[in-house]
């Protein structure tokens, strides 16, 4: 359609009036226009196209606008474009069918929420139930949603078996980059992160801890796959005492790490163990219409086969989400998107954005796999001290006047493209990432 500047005009005076934005002091805000976007590319009303190398809020995994997914949602709206969760639908059945076949064996059944805090919420929710414990413990690097007080609030029946709105505890999961435990190699760090993860469980008393809460692959908190051997330990310390493992893979599944789920790769998990339960969102439907979910393990399925699961939402199993997984699955599958995103980790991301640390002292260190790549900005290599939050607002300046989107968190720069990014748009990315590098080094 025509782009006319004075609709981008008047997007940015509505959104500075109107609109109140999430995890920020409001009159701070430059909010960047975007007017529409195809594959990994997105453009204002100006028509000026940018690299989206953020996939928005790292989950537009099948790129912006596929038109098998967009076509989907429009024949599923003109269809049913509402239906109540208690109620039965083709397009629910039919996504939730996939997630389980992708998820694999271990796995029954799926329960959809709007997205992923709502997923790890009845997860939690899950282990609760099935174990009879409360605690919780997750790691200080992650990020799992931002709910937690609205069951609290609820005044009704539904409020009782949920008053459980306490008994976190964290933990430090293992990051050799920067190591809490002094290791200096991968299997040190990956035995002390264990035995810290056991000794505070005894130390809680495994007889109150209901769930262990682990990003497969840590996303928001800086993309560090776990140590091989890690989640082997994760699985034989939570069968031991009783704990639930959720794999919050929101961030990390449906391509991201170049596999289906991030726990089910070579690299990240080379025992192949399972979790219990698995959160899932973004990347399950590329966000294309607001949907999140947890896959079940029968064992888990089947302790509310008589008993009631005492969770809802109105918009469980929405049709347009249902609709929208379903396409965004198969075309995943029939495009080979979640190889290309493997391929172009393997072969064009992770050689490029190391040739760059070879040129640019201030990338103290490279992670990543798939399409889920994080550069560690520090000022001194030997120290690993991290950069200032204006050397990363330089950076995103510089990035976006050459016309690439980043996404920037804490120190670090994060390339999280699409998992259809191609060699010569990781090619355009590595050219503006080097240039942009050498532009804030000089200035
Ligand atoms: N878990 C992880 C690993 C995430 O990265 C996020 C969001 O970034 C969430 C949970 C929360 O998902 P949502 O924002 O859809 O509630």
């Amino acid at each position: 359609s025509e782009l006319d500047p004075a609709d981008g005009a008047r997007a940015y005076e509505l959104d500075r009036q109107y609109v109140f934005h999430s995890w920020s002091a409001q009159a701070t805000l430059d909010p960047f226009v975007i007017a529409g976007g195809s594959g990994s590319e997105v453009w204002g009303y100006d028509g000026v196209r940018y690299l989206d190398i953020s996939s928005q809020l790292v989950n537009t995994n099948i790129g912006h606008s596929h038109p098998k997914v967009v076509a989907a949602i429009q024949k599923q709206a003109a269809e049913l474009a509402t239906v109540a969760p208690a109620h039965a639908n083709l397009a629910r059945g039919e996504a939730a069918k996939r997630i389980v076949e992708k998820a694999g064996p271990g796995f029954a059944k799926v329960f959809f929420t709007n997205g992923g805090a709502d997923a790890i919420e009845n997860a939690i929710r899950m282990a609760r139930l099935t174990t009879r414990k409360h605690k919780v413990i997750s790691t200080f690097r992650s990020y799992h949603g931002n709910t937690g007080a609205s069951i609290a609030a609820t005044g009704d029946w539904r409020r009782m078996p949920n008053e459980y709105a306490w008994g976190h505890l964290r933990v430090f999961g293992p990051f050799l980059y920067r190591s809490e435990f002094h290791s200096t190699t991968e299997a040190e760090e990956c035995e002390r992160a264990l035995q810290h993860l056991e000794r505070t469980i005894q130390a809680e008393g495994p007889d109150t801890i209901a769930a262990l809460v682990l990003e497969s692959v840590p996303g928001t908190a800086g993309i560090f796959a776990p140590p091989a051997g890690y989640l082997a330990g994760v699985r034989a310390i939570a069968d031991k005492y009783n704990i639930v493992w959720i794999a919050d893979e929101v961030m990390a599944g449906f391509g991201r790490t170049g596999e289906w789920f991030a726990w089910q790769g070579q690299g990240v998990n080379p025992e192949g163990v399972v979790p219990d339960l698995i959160a899932f969102a973004k990347g399950v439907n590329s966000g294309y219409v607001p949907v999140g979910g947890v896959v079940i393990s029968p064992k888990i399925a089947a302790a509310f086969d008589e008993r009631v699961f005492p969770g809802g939402l109105t918009y469980s199993g929405h049709p347009l989400a249902m609709a929208s997984i379903v396409a965004s699955i198969d075309a995943m599958e029939d495009e080979g998107i979640v190889a290309n995103a493997k391929m172009i980790g393997e072969q064009h991301l992770g050689p490029g954005l190391r040739a760059l640390a070879e040129k640019h002292a201030m990338i103290g260190d490279v992670r990543g796999l798939g399409v889920f790549w994080a550069l560690d900005l520090v000022t001194d290599r030997a120290t690993r001290e991290p950069v200032a939050a204006s050397v990363i607002g330089a950076l995103k300046k510089e990035l976006m006047a050459r016309h690439v989107l980043p996404f920037a968190a804490e120190n670090r720069i994060h390339v999280v493209p699409p998992c259809v990014v191609t060699p010569a748009e990781v090619e355009r990315a590595l050219v503006a990432l080097d240039e942009a590098f050498t532009a804030v080094t000089q200035g």
